[in-house]
């Protein structure tokens, strides 16, 4: 076995994980391929949160199956852990399972394929290694980084406790250690991740996710520093504060609501109330009035009346997020929601999605709109998706921002951008000043 291709799905946590899964295995010896068809090892880190995606990795082992009939299947991830040996019973090509929590046992996983094993590793102990040493990343500008891992909220839809396991923070001293490392090496943008990331308690100090962002926005040669998700519940005044007060912080929430009902919050087991999740954004705004917030909003769960939904399209009017990530109801195996009734018929869901879509796809041009005449900072990511003769970054609120190459600037620089168009999901414009090529700091 000589080469891997990974294949990731779903969330920031995941695509962190494979970061973690190339770094075993060329630590191991084993050389990326050039394509999946190509590879000896094709790695499936996988994700759960919705039925679909679950569906969707079964049909792609396989497609797997035709398209290189020779590889080794192994399956990474949420569906791991929760389809655990079931999965050798798919395919003969599956040879080995691993779950979150065991991602860092690949190398021994590998091992123990060439022996003609096929081991499966799933559950979680406090013991298991994490290998935050061996990330591989192959973003020049951004890197992201684990503060907490797991969740404790059990809320009734979600199937994150069961296939990633309970909260357990990282040292404090471990994590800002990371971080000077990817700043000398000249990554200008920091992520911190966290499923309930505002939860995160050092297990050495006690201290807070708003101390850990401020020691991590002083880290030298840093740019931005970002954290994601936050629960609401959570989400306390020290927090804000670093926020609204610190200009390395991104100027960008992403906070979580599910439903703007108030009987549905209580079903989910969400623990905070409609009124005090706008309490909460007031005082967010009143403290950093540029933020830009983002949400995720779960449509059609068991029993939303037509009622419940009007509550929650009047909660995104009156917020005006810049970004909604909605999804019809899934219901998830081992999870509370899965045995609620009513269900919403599937019609049903699909009409209020596509209605809220309209109202968040005209808040989020509305608020882009609000920008055109301005200059942005733009940290550059690379190439623009549809035009390599452009570049795309993202401002310090975290919008897309496309514009021309001049010839001048290059992927890590920051360049003013003065906007002249905007659409729901992006801004275009072009360079007004010159670019900041930040200096690297030596470690
Ligand atoms: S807070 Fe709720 S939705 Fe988020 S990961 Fe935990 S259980 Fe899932």
């Amino acid at each position: 076995m000589r080469t891997f291709f990974v294949e990731t799905y779903g969330c920031q946590m995941n695509q962190h994980d494979s970061e973690l899964i190339e770094g075993q295995l060329r630590r191991q010896g084993l050389e990326p391929a050039p394509a999946v068809g190509e590879a000896d090892l094709v790695v499936l880190n996988t994700c759960s949160v919705r039925d679909k995606p679950v569906q969707k990795i079964i049909s792609r082992i396989g497609a797997l199956g035709r398209l290189n009939p020779a590889a080794t299947i192994g399956i990474c991830g949420c569906v791991a852990e929760q389809e655990a040996e079931r999965l050798l019973d798919r395919s003969p090509a599956v040879g080995f399972v691993i779950g979150p929590g065991q991602t860092a046992r690949i190398r021994e996983a590998v091992r123990a394929l060439t022996q003609g094993e096929r081991p499966v590793l799933t559950g979680f102990d406090a013991e298991s290694e994490h290998g935050f040493t061996t990330i591989f990343r192959k973003s020049e500008t951004r890197g992201m980084v684990t503060v907490i891992e797991g969740c404790n909220e059990f809320c009734t839809f979600c199937i994150v406790p069961y296939t990633r396991g309970r909260e357990s923070s990282r040292r404090l001293t471990e994590i800002l250690d990371e971080i000077r490392d990817l700043a000398s090496s000249g990554v200008r943008e920091v992520e911190l991740l966290g499923q309930t990331i505002n939860a995160y308690r050092c297990p050495e100090s006690g201290a807070g996710l708003a101390t850990l962002l401020e020691a991590a926005a002083g880290v030298e040669g840093l740019l931005r520093v970002r954290f994601i998700t936050s629960h609401p519940r959570h989400f306390g005044q020290d927090l804000i504060d670093v926020i609204a007060g610190h200009p390395k912080v991104f100027r960008y929430l992403h906070l979580p609501i599910q439903s703007g009902a108030d009987p549905v919050l209580a079903r989910m087991h969400r623990r905070y109330t409609r009124a005090e999740y706008l309490e909460l954004v007031g005082r967010i705004r009143r403290a950093a009035p540029d933020i830009n917030l983002s949400t995720d909003i779960i449509v059609g769960f068991p029993g939303e009346t037509e009622d419940d939904f009007a509550a929650t399209i009047d909660v995104l009017e009156r917020v005006r997020f810049g970004q909604v990530f909605a999804f019809g109801f899934s219901p998830r195996p081992r999870t509370p929601a899965a045995r609620y009734r009513p269900r919403v018929a599937e019609e049903v869901v699909s009409d209020r999605l596509q209605r809220l879509f309209a109202v968040t796809d005209r808040i989020s041009r509305e608020l882009n709109e609000e920008l055109v005449g301005r200059v942005v900072e733009v940290l550059i990511d690379g190439d623009s998706r549809r035009d390599p003769t452009h570049w795309q970054g993202r401002g310090e609120d975290n919008r897309v921002v496309n514009f021309p190459k001049t010839g001048r600037e290059a992927v890590g620089d920051v360049v003013e951008v003065a906007v002249e168009r905007a659409g729901a999901h992006s801004l275009a414009g072009t360079i007004s000043g010159g670019a900041v090529r930040l200096p690297v700091i030596a470690p």
